[in-house]
């Protein structure tokens, strides 16, 4: 029998990214990966940066997120994040720039706030360098 499916919505200030039926979706939440499928009980949560997926047709696909929040309800999962990309929208010399901007600022050691802000750029570069890998790693 066909899995129940759920509707995931994917939103950044500037477009909606991902809008579509799917099996399943693990998320990056504040506190931890949760898991979500139809039914799941009514909650929202903040976001880490980090990659989503989500299961459709026994494939696994890889949205990065750079924070944000979800609101699931019993049929619907909705995602909206300050900025996100699927595997083959993310420009991996960008990350690898971003990355390298970020380590050599934390390596300078200036205010917290500057500390604070390099800290998430590099986060940011390095799970978007991960997604990258997973998603041309992954059966298709
Ligand atoms: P950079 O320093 O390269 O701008 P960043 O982590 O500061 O990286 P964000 O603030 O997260 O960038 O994103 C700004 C915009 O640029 C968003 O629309 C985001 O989707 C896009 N973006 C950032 N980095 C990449 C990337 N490596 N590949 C594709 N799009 C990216």
């Amino acid at each position: 029998m066909a899995e129940e499916q759920l509707h995931l919505d994917i939103v950044t200030p500037d477009s909606t990214v991902l809008s579509e039926d799917v099996e399943y979706v693990g998320v990056p939440g504040a506190v931890g990966q949760f898991g979500v499928m139809k039914n799941h009980i009514p909650f929202l949560s903040a976001l880490a940066i980090g990659s989503l997926y989500y299961r459709k047709g026994g494939s696994n696909t890889y949205v990065f997120l750079s924070g944000g929040f979800a609101e699931v309800t019993p049929d619907s999962v909705s995602i909206l994040a300050e900025s996100a990309e699927r595997a083959e929208e993310i420009d991996v010399q960008r990350a690898k720039q971003a990355k390298e901007r970020a380590e050599e600022r934390l390596r300078q050691q200036k205010e917290e706030v500057d500390q604070a802000r390099a800290e998430a750029a590099l986060k940011r570069a390095i799970q978007r360098i991960n997604l990258k890998e997973r998603q041309s790693g992954s059966s298709h």
